[in-house]
């Protein structure tokens, strides 16, 4: 016997649940995947409604944002860049070098905490709202789409039409538009990872000497081109690993996308003139729903995988719900307990735990970038090498140094060594500063007389480093010197920091 949503819904989950009614068959196919396989496309209608409003004033700005990150500067630097070329990252105009990777570390996980905090509290309103994916798709490739090839239904009729003279140029005209954006969002892409300076050398210089740059080019052209004119939803459903995962996080308490079953159920369609169903639900099974979902579903099934909380069917709903008069939100944000029960929790011990641990990260992130240096400088005993006798009593060590500027300003610095008592450090093609977010590489050989290492093979070395008069960071390494009289080695022949 077939039962009904409502009762579907309030039916705890199980593997065996999942096949034997006409409620639970979306779980068996994708709505853009028809059963032998092939492509279903989904003619999207265009909502309209206050969400749709809010998510296009909300989408300019991330657009603008997205486009201007790699190419406003803040301190000298961009916005963003990831520069995984040359290891260079920039978060909101703050350097970041390889050496600090924990920090690059811990700040993806605050992003991956942060995501996983709003995914069990509101859902997957990362996709739908924010991820540059969805923005470009529906607010700017869909959009143009409506323009030229006209609304759902023009599309589809069209697409089940003979190819016209009209058609032709149609398509070639918005498949153009559709590439020359794709071009457009590659060359910003570009700027991401190679910066905006290195972008505009390739852009300017002549081709031959880029060519590795212009086919990247391309190649990230025709991607993009083949994501927003054919993948689509695709991405969302199939390829998103962030979908996947964050779908998992959602339970009856999540705040998403709902359908109110126990006011819709059991649905009747409204027919003009007929008698009203007795008992009959407030959903009257319009379809208005599932005709501008952008991934083809009919959330009255419930929560589901493809859902991206775009709300565009509850823009759909509250305007069936208007003429037929019946109060809005018959699907709204909402949690599947409050359905239920009635009881809408935005704190729940799940978010709770989330949040402690998204606090947690939050301070040491902010505490950690804070409390950064100016400079950062790395010492690292020259390998190969054991000891130089420098022939006037003295040993030497050579150390391989490292300088990174974090700032946008010229840094004058000095290495001092702090002990054993007597070393002296000699830089050795080491300038005595450093230009603003430079990196600078040299040698620094520091002398000690043979007295000061009192019979070890192997002392430590304190250094301290000074910028302005101001000590900023002290490193420490080995000093190697000549074997000991009784022929035993010390720790190391090649030190560490
Ligand atoms: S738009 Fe509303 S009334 Fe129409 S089918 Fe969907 S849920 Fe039911
Ligand atoms: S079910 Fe509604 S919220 Fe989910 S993707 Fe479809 S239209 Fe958007």
């Amino acid at each position: 016997m077939s039962m009904t949503s409502a009762e579907a819904a309030r039916r705890p989950l199980s593997i065996e649940t999942t096949v034997d009614d006409e409620h639970d068959l979306f779980r068996n196919e994708l709505a853009s995947v028809a059963p032998d396989g092939r492509r279903r496309w989904i003619y999207a209608r265009q909502p309209s409604g206050r969400f749709y409003r809010w998510r296009s004033w909300l989408s300019w700005g991330l657009l603008a944002f997205l486009v201007l990150a790699p190419f406003v500067r803040v301190n000298g630097l961009p916005l963003l860049m990831f520069n995984v070329i040359e290891r260079k990252f920039v978060f909101f105009g703050l350097l970041f070098w390889p050496q600090d990777f924990y920090m690059v570390v811990l700040v993806a996980l605050a992003v991956l905490v942060t995501l996983m905090l709003s995914t069990v509290t509101v859902g997957r309103v990362w996709c739908g709202w924010l991820c540059p994916q969805t923005i470009f798709m529906e607010m700017l490739f869909r959009k143009i789409e409506y323009l030229i090839d006209g609304s759902a239904e023009q599309q589809l009729r069209r697409s089940r039409g003979p190819w016209t003279a009209g058609r032709v140029v149609r398509t070639g005209t918005k498949l153009t538009i559709f590439y020359v954006l794709s071009f457009a969002i590659a060359n910003v892409f570009l700027a991401y990872i190679i910066g905006s300076d290195a972008l505009w050398a390739i852009i300017t210089d002549p081709p031959s000497q880029h060519v590795v740059g212009l086919t990247v080019i391309v190649i990230f052209s025709f991607v993009f081109f083949l994501v927003f004119a054919r993948f689509r939803e695709q991405a969302c459903v199939l390829a998103c690993p962030y979908g996947r995962v964050m779908s998992s996080l959602i339970d009856r308490q999540t705040i998403t996308v709902t359908y109110d079953f126990a006011r819709g159920e059991p649905r009747a369609r409204l027919v003009k003139g007929a008698a009203a169903v007795p008992d009959a639900g407030d959903c009257i099974d319009c379809h208005q729903c599932v005709t501008v979902c952008p991934t083809g579903i009919d959330i009255r099934n419930g929560v589901q995988l493809e859902c991206v909380n775009c709300t565009a069917c509850i823009d759909a709903c509250d305007a069936v719900m208007d003429r037929v008069q019946r109060p809005r939100g018959l699907i709204r944000l909402t949690s599947h307990e409050a359905v239920v029960d009635g009881r809408l929790r935005w704190l729940t011990p799940r978010s709770a735990a989330y949040a402690v641990v998204w606090v947690g990260l939050m301070t040491a992130v902010t505490w950690i970038v804070a409390s950064r240096s100016a400079l950062d400088v790395t010492t690292l005993r020259q390998p190969g090498t054991l000891y130089a006798d420098l022939g006037d009593g003295r040993v030497g060590n050579f150390y391989n140094v490292q300088v990174f500027n974090r700032t946008g300003d010229l840094r004058p610095f000095e290495i001092h060594a702090l002990e054993p008592a007597g070393a002296s450090v000699t830089p050795l093609g080491l300038t005595a500063e450093i230009g603003p977010h430079a990196l600078l590489e040299g040698r620094v050989l520091v002398a000690l007389p043979l007295a000061s290492l009192e019979g070890h093979q192997s002392v430590p070395v304190r250094f301290e480093v000074r910028t302005g008069g101001t000590v900023i960071q002290t490193l420490s390494s080995a000093f190697v010197g000549p074997p000991t009289r009784n022929g035993t080695r010390g720790t190391s022949g090649s030190g560490g920091q």
